[in-house]
Formats: C-alpha cells, sequence, structure tokens
C-alpha cells in the first residue's frame, strides 16, 4: 500500500472502496469538513446510498463534473492502515475481489446509524423524603458498585424491586437518570488476578509466550500440549500479559459450543467476560463489539474464525485453539484459512501468534520443523490424569451381524465402565440414522433431487436430509423408482442408529446422543454438555463434536465404532486428519482422576495410521507423513489450488474448464500444471453442475500471480461461477 497523506480537505478528490462488487475504486470528493484516510463514509452509488472507506487519494481517471461527493463520514473510528493492508493481502492471497473483503470486515448491522443512546441509573445527591426497605435496597446496591450506572431493569432486578421504585427515587432526586450511549465498553478485565500455580513444565511454556508478548514485535509459537495439559492455562497467561500492555487480545475457537465453558474459566482468571463474535451474537451485541474494538473498549475478544477482520485498534495477541481443526477453513464465500490469516495479520501489527493444538496440522508442524515458527511443548496431562491407553479391537474376528455395529469386547468394556459408575463414549463420526437408504428391491438409493449426494435419513427429525445443500424431506413409503412399497432399508450406521443400538445393548444405562444437529440452540446443546459433565448420562453417543475440547471428567472409556472410516477418501489429507481425530477423541477419556482407555474398532488393525494412532509416536507419524508429502510435491512441500466451475450448464462448465486446460500458458511460465477439468467428487450442488480443475506449482512460486492472468483470459457468461480454492482443505 502506498502511504498516503492522513487527511483530505473538502472537495479533494477521494478514492473509496465500498461492499458493493465492483472492481474498482471509485472516485468522490471529500465532505464539508474534509475526511481522514480509513475514514467509514456513506456515498451515492446510482440511486442508492452505500457504506464505503476511504482508501486513498482518487484516481481522477472519472469525468470529473461527473464526481459526486461522500455524503457523510460515519461515527466510527477509521479503519487503520494495518487493517487496510491486511484486507489487501488477504485479498491478493486468496483472489478474492476487495469488495467482498470490505464486506467481511463491515460485518456489523446499524453501523451508519447515530450513536443510540439509553436511560442509565446511577447514585443521586439528595436523600429521599421517606425511607423504605425497597429504596434502601436501591441505594445500597448503587452504592456497593461505586459510581457505576445501570439500566433500569437491571438496577430493579439487582435490588429486587419493582421499576416504579426507581423511578419514585428518581422524582426525588435520589437517583439520577442520564443518557448514555448504547454501545457501552465493555468491563475492564484485571490480568493479575486468579492466575493458576502453574508446573514446571506450563511456567516454562509460558513464560516463553509472555517474552513473546513482552517484545512487542510478530511473531508465531505453536504451542503443542496433549489434551487436559494446560494449555488454556498457559495461554491466558499470554493473554494476560497481553492486557498488561494495553494492548487487545483474540482468541479463535474452532466451535460455538467451547465458548461457554471458556468463558467461565476467562471470567475466573480476568474477573470479567471478553467480549463474544460469533454467529450465536445479536445484532446489537455485535454492533457493540465492533464498534468497541475500534475504540478500544473491548480489550479481549473471543471469537470464530471472522473476528480476526474486527478493527482493533491495537492488536497484540492472537491465539488459534485446535488450530488444526477443519473448521478454521471457510468454505464458502471468500475461502480463507483463519489460521493462515491470523499469521498474516499479526505480521502486519507487530502481533503474536500462538497456535494450540494437541495434534497441529502438518503445516504447522512443518513451519515449526522449519524453524519459521517456535514451538513450545507440554508432555503430560495436569495432575493425576494421564493419556489412555489405546488398544484396537480386529473387527474380523468378531463376525457381528450387518445390523450392528458394538462388536462384544466394547460391549463388555462398557459394562465394566457402567458398573464403576464411570462414563463411556462411543464415537462414530456421522450424523444422521443411516448414511443410505435403499430399496431392497430394485436397488435404488434415495439422493438429493438438487445434489448428486445421498440423502440421509434422520430419524430424530423423522426425515430425509442432503448433508450438502440442507433440503429434506418426508422419508417415503414407497420406493421412488420402482414404487414398492415397503422395502426400503437403512445401510450403515449413523448416530442415532448407534444410539438405538446401545439403548438395546445397555437396557439399564442412560444414554445421552450428542450431535450438532439434535439441538436447537446453542444454549440447549451447552447445557446437556453441562449436564454430562456433572454425570446425568452412562452413555454418551458422539460425532466429532465431542472430540472437541469438552471436558466429562467421569468418562474413562472411548470407544471407536469405525476407525478406518476417514481413511477411505482420496483427501490427500486423510492420514493426518485420521490420525488427529482419534488422538483428540481419545483424549476425552480419563481427564480427571480416573485413568482412560481408548479402543478402536477397526478391520485394518495393521494400516500404518492406525499402527501410529495406537503406538502414539507422534514424531515419527509426522515425519512419514512429511515424507510422503514431499515427495508427491504436495503441501506444506508444494503448492495447490482448486479451480471450482460451477453453472447450471453443464456442457458450458466443462467447456471453460476445457479452455481453461488449453489455455495455460501463464501457469507453465511458473512451472505450475493443471489437471482437470473432471467431475467433482459431488457433481451437483443445488442444482448446480460442479467441474474441477486443480493446479500444482512448487513452494516459492508467485502462484497467485499466474492464476489471475490464467483465470482473466476469460470472461464468465451466463450463471457461471468459478471459484479459486487456494490451499484447498476440501475436495469436495
Ligand atoms: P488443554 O487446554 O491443554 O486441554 P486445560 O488448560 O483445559 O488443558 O487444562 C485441563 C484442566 O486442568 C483444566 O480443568 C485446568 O483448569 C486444569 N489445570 C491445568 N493446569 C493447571 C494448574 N497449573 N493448576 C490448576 N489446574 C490446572
Ligand atoms: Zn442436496
Amino acid at each position: 500500500m502506498v502511504m498516503e497523506a492522513g487527511y483530505f480537505d473538502e472537495g479533494a478528490l477521494v478514492g473509496v472502496l465500498t461492499a458493493q462488487p465492483l472492481d474498482r475504486v471509485l472516485d468522490y470528493r471529500a465532505p464539508e469538513g474534509g475526511c481522514q484516510l480509513g475514514a467509514f463514509v456513506e456515498v451515492p452509488l446510482g440511486p442508492r446510498k452505500v457504506l464505503g472507506v476511504v482508501w486513498g487519494s482518487g484516481k481522477g481517471d472519472w469525468d470529473i463534473a461527473k464526481v459526486r461527493q461522500v455524503i457523510r463520514v460515519l461515527d466510527a473510528a477509521p479503519m487503520r492502515d494495518e487493517l487496510r493492508a491486511f484486507l489487501e493481502k488477504a485479498g491478493d492471497y486468496t483472489l478474492t475481489p476487495m469488495s467482498a473483503m470490505l464486506r467481511l470486515a463491515t460485518r456489523a448491522p446499524g453501523l451508519g446509524d447515530p450513536p443510540s443512546m439509553r436511560k442509565v441509573y446511577r447514585l443521586g445527591h439528595a436523600e429521599p423524603s421517606r425511607m423504605t426497605d425497597a429504596r434502601r435496597r436501591v441505594l445500597e446496591a448503587l452504592r456497593e458498585y461505586g459510581g457505576l450506572s445501570f439500566t433500569l431493569k437491571e438496577l430493579a432486578e439487582m435490588a429486587g424491586v419493582t421499576t416504579s421504585v426507581v423511578k419514585g427515587l428518581v422524582t426525588q432526586g435520589a437517583v439520577a437518570e442520564e443518557n448514555s450511549p448504547r454501545d457501552l465498553p465493555f468491563p475492564r478485565l484485571d490480568p493479575d488476578l486468579g492466575s493458576k500455580e502453574l508446573t514446571g513444565d506450563q511456567a516454562a511454556a509460558a513464560e516463553t509466550l509472555r517474552a513473546g508478548v513482552g517484545s512487542g514485535s510478530y511473531g508465531t509459537v505453536l504451542l503443542k500440549g496433549v489434551t487436559g495439559s494446560g494449555k488454556t492455562e498457559v495461554y491466558l497467561e499470554a493473554v494476560a500479559e497481553c492486557l498488561r500492555r494495553g494492548r487487545q487480545a483474540l482468541v479463535l475457537l474452532p466451535e460455538i459450543a467451547l465458548t461457554a465453558e471458556f468463558l467461565t474459566r476467562v471470567q475466573a482468571r480476568f474477573g470479567a467476560q471478553p467480549a463474544e463474535w460469533h454467529s450465536g451474537v445479536t445484532m446489537t451485541e455485535r454492533r457493540r463489539v465492533w464498534k468497541m474494538i475500534g475504540q478500544g473498549g473491548a480489550q479481549f475478544v473471543v471469537g470464530a474464525r471472522s473476528a480476526l477482520f474486527l478493527p482493533f485498534r491495537d492488536l497484540g495477541l492472537v491465539v488459534v485453539d485446535e488450530e488444526h481443526d477443519t473448521s478454521y477453513k471457510q468454505e464458502e464465500g471468500v475461502l480463507y484459512n483463519a489460521r493462515d490469516m491470523a499469521v498474516l495479520r499479526a505480521s502486519l501489527c507487530g502481533a503474536r501468534v500462538v497456535l494450540a493444538s494437541a495434534t497441529p496440522s502438518l503445516e504447522s508442524w512443518a513451519n515449526a520443523d522449519a524453524g519459521k515458527y517456535d514451538k513450545v511443548e507440554l508432555t503430560s496431562r495436569y495432575g493425576p490424569a494421564v493419556m489412555p491407553e489405546m488398544r484396537s479391537l480386529d473387527m474380523r474376528a468378531e463376525k457381528l451381524p450387518s445390523d450392528r455395529w458394538i462388536s462384544t469386547a466394547l460391549q463388555s468394556a462398557v459394562n465394566a465402565r457402567i458398573e464403576k459408575g464411570e462414563q463411556a463414549l462411543l464415537f462414530i463420526n456421522r450424523r444422521g440414522y443411516a448414511p443410505v437408504t435403499i430399496c431392497r428391491a430394485c436397488g435404488h438409493q434415495i439422493g438429493c433431487d438438487h445434489c448428486d449426494a445421498r440423502m440421509v435419513e434422520h430419524r430424530f427429525l423423522k426425515r430425509l436430509v442432503c448433508h450438502q445443500c440442507g433440503e429434506t424431506k418426508p422419508m417415503p413409503e414407497i420406493c421412488p423408482s420402482c414404487e414398492t412399497e415397503g422395502r426400503l432399508a437403512a445401510v450403515g450406521p449413523g448416530v442415532e442408529r448407534l444410539t438405538e443400538e446401545a439403548v438395546k445393548l445397555f437396557p439399564d444405562a442412560r444414554v445421552a446422543t450428542l450431535s450438532s444437529d439434535m439441538f436447537g440452540s446453542a444454549r440447549a446443546l451447552k447445557a446437556e454438555i453441562e449436564g454430562i459433565a456433572q454425570g446425568s448420562a452412562d452413555i454418551i453417543i458422539g460425532t466429532q463434536l465431542v472430540a472437541k475440547g469438552h471436558n466429562f471428567p467421569l468418562l474413562t472409556l472411548v470407544g471407536v465404532i469405525d476407525a478406518d472410516l476417514g481413511l477411505q477418501g482420496s483427501d490427500l489429507r486423510a492420514a493426518e486428519r485420521t490420525f488427529q481425530l482419534m488422538r483428540q477423541v481419545a483424549g476425552r477419556a480419563g481427564r480427571a482422576e480416573k485413568s482412560g482407555v481408548a479402543l478402536l474398532q477397526t478391520y485394518q488393525p495393521e494400516h500404518p495410521v492406525i499402527r501410529a494412532i495406537l503406538s502414539g509416536d507422534e514424531e515419527g507419524f509426522w515425519k512419514a507423513e512429511a515424507g510422503e508429502r514431499r515427495h508427491a510435491g504436495v503441501p506444506p512441500y508444494g503448492r495447490m489450488a482448486g479451480i471450482i466451475l460451477s453453472s447450471s450448464d453443464v456442457q458450458e462448465a466443462f467447456d471453460l474448464g476445457n479452455a481453461l486446460a488449453r489455455q495455460d500458458a501463464p501457469l507453465r511460465r511458473i512451472g505450475a500444471q493443471v489437471f482437470g477439468p473432471a467431475p467433482a467428487p459431488i457433481a451437483r450442488v443445488r442444482g448446480r453442475h460442479r467441474v474441477r480443475l486443480l493446479v500444482k506449482a512448487d513452494r516459492g512460486t508467485p502462484l497467485q500471480t499466474a492464476l489471475r492472468q490464467w483465470v482473466g483470459q476469460f470472461r464468465l457468461k451466463g450463471d457461471m461461477r468459478l471459484a479459486v480454492d487456494i490451499d484447498p482443505q476440501s475436495f469436495y
């Protein structure tokens, strides 16, 4: 970015970036009173008024007589150079138009609204003419909190009185009623409040992280430690140091369901809760968070990946917890990986990054191995907890009937746990009742009308659901193909079917099922998880959801129903994913005093990945995996980009795909290769046909520039869409 003058006088030409899908920055005249570089403004665009950001001086390549004036400057802190640079670099990296990048950075409603006010109440100067019990309680509540003010409802609730009591005190001047901006700053956090006494390992790790934050410069640390080793305790010390230095901290979590437990820990550690930023946050609260982060009224944010695009005033630390988690990759709209973007943003604002995981991604492992990232390690669980013993159960010897999935060995292990009053988790990474519904008369498998995918039966919902597009339909009575009645059958297990089996096998046990689609709200899920942690169930049946960071102290047995499931894909990360997932799930067992066991049901116990999981030889696994990827020239040792063409017309998608493959000169110039076009593994989604190409290049080549030239040779016709996925994580 060219450094620009920081201020534009009234009438000066400014370039304004808007979130409208135009591929350019538009010229305007600075409004009355002028405007700052980075200012959020409202500008006329055709007949409309739209939000924009002053991106620099105007180019002057527009008919000067037609240049219109900025309508007004909005009441928000101007976007800082650092964030503008971040959006540009991230847009360059992911080949995303700037308008879409700006949309990511302005995802809060009512940014243009004038600051709205609300009434708040604080202690007044007069004494009430007549003191009642209720009135005394109100005044005491206010005195207790010093000079703080509250809304009418809060104050009445705190004092246990009706709002009319407060109103009465206002008339008397004993309570003062004031107007205050609605978007209030967040409570201050106290970094020196309640830190736990750290073990030797933890203290050393915390010291490294603290020193990093203290340096005030960019750097990334991989914080590796088995589940339950105290990674969270340790990185909270880095957050504390960041807060002491007056800088802002951001912690990214892969799953909203994990926030509740985290908030409680922050409250205990710092005396107040951080700001939250994720899809479960209300619109008004989003606006408050967005504004307060820009004004410095929020010191600490916990959120989902999109929190990276918040207008931090002085971001000093980003923690990416469970950094290997695939949900950090956004798979729709702007295709970015929050882990990589965290590193980019931190490097631009002199912040530290902590990547925390028990099972790091191969990318991070390789970066640490190459010395690009620092690495600190916690090798043992905190307290008496030890890592669970892991064993495989060879399913070939079991000879189970085709509608049963719990082996006799696993069954008796579960029974033994229940007898001791402990919990067992049965893990299966498949939502719904059965992945396939087949007609026993004609062999037809029920598919989605809009996607090239099978419909998954969900008995809980009494419907068939497409996991691609979300389309649902009632379970039919007759086969949609041959119209035979009563021959439709469920094939294979999902979490609901496993529950059915468990209820039969363990009639006296309390069985709880945890799957992301079974809870209407995040709150209901949180309540269920808390209940389970306190022992409300004997057997937990769960999907991937339970693999992530929850603490179940009574849980001592994990049974993995199908350890081979993830190994079947052609995905280059299949081995890595299976390794991570199995280790994570196993890590749920024995987190408190009781030791745990993890049993993996498998048909291929001698598979190298299964062997690596069982032996716990992580370094060995990573080295072998790294060797294979290096040999194949794939990430992180080579670069890849996926091109996804989608169109309602399959022929047009293939025609464009073939043209791209033919006209590959820009790619050949950097030695990159194109593969495809080929139908995507899921060749139709929401009625659109999908065709993929894959580009492979050496590390260190200017891949984005070449891709831009290559793709830029073509104009998209009709409803054709072209998406470029840099470093693709999934190949669906
Ligand atoms: P991780 O993030 O590595 O899974 P946590 O930080 O969640 O581990 O720690 C696991 C559990 O052990 C938590 O309940 C945590 O509060 C507790 N714990 C970890 N270290 C300490 C410590 N030094 N003192 C007291 N409790 C600790
Ligand atoms: Zn569908």
